[in-house]
């Protein structure tokens, strides 16, 4: 008997009963599309404030500064003016920028990938860091399993992240600490802590840190630059990797990026 038949010969109030829950089901679906799609609203809403407000306050900081300049003569006061703008300007820069990156990676969300040889990309991180580390007297550490499997990635997107989260452990931690990229892997993952001895994150702010512009108070206090779009960027990347990230900090201790990448499979040959 067909399940069309089935069916048929069900009594009507069981047919009508499966026909209610089917219309539940549907009913509830929609309800939960439509909650994720207000939530979703509601981010975006959430993101374009915070934006107005921050474009809004460095234009005026700038406007303010070229004003400024223009009134004053002592070379020492245009001299501090012109750094101010300089500052504020790069900063624009870099907001921007990271703007145009997440929002690249929200509409267009898939990459080419192709196998990446992780050494490689973390021996550019760090001859790209260490005078940076160095000027801070902070130790920049590689350590690399041998034979680390490659994975299957965008190298340019790959390291863009790698390189935000080892600027950022740079930048909270004080001088003298350490920052120690290490590199390893099991069955199905490489695995990539980065790690430092810096500021550390409160428990509290630990679940909002990959939201945009979410910045810890103690953040704020030690780096006043920072756009607060990095983690995102960097948690959409690895996702889009089919990857995760977590951290685990400790305040006053370090902080502990764990990135996990799966391993690109090794193409099995045909008899
Ligand atoms: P930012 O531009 O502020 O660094 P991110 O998105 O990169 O923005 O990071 C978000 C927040 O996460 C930072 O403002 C800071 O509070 C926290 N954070 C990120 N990395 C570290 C770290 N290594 N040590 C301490 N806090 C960190």
């Amino acid at each position: 008997m067909s399940k069309h038949d089935k069916e048929k010969h069900q009594p009507i109030k069981l047919q009508r009963q499966n026909a209610l829950d089917e219309i539940l089901a549907y009913a509830e679906a929609q309800q939960t599309e439509l909650a994720l799609a207000q939530e979703h609203t509601n981010m975006l809403r959430e993101v374009l404030n915070t934006l107005s407000h921050d474009l809004k306050t460095l234009l005026s900081v700038i406007n303010t500064n070229v004003y400024l300049l223009d009134r004053k003569t002592s070379p020492d006061q245009k001299q501090r003016l012109l750094g101010q703008i300089r500052t504020q300007s790069q900063y624009l820069e870099r907001l921007i920028k990271d703007i145009l990156t997440i929002s690249r990676l929200d509409v267009m969300p898939c990459f080419s990938l192709s196998p990446v040889k992780l050494d490689s990309v973390a021996n550019t991180i760090v001859n790209q860091f260490q005078v940076i580390a160095e000027a801070h007297a902070l130790r920049l550490e590689l350590e690399v399993d041998k034979n680390l499997p490659a994975v299957m990635a965008n190298e340019i997107e790959l390291h863009r992240a790698l390189s935000n989260l080892v600027e950022n452990a740079l930048y909270y931690t004080p001088s003298t600490g350490t920052v120690n990229i290490r590199m390893t892997s099991d069955v199905t993952s490489v695995l990539i802590d980065v790690r430092d001895t810096g500021i550390g994150i409160a428990e509290a702010d630990l679940p909002y840190i990959f939201t945009p512009f979410y910045r810890a108070s103690n953040a704020r206090e030690a780096d006043s630059h920072g756009t607060g779009l990095g983690l995102a960027i960097v948690k959409k990347t690895i996702e889009l990797h089919g990857g995760s990230i977590e951290v685990r900090s400790h305040i006053g201790k370090g902080t502990v990026f764990r990135v996990r990448l799966p391993i690109a499979a090794i193409p099995t040959s045909v008899a």
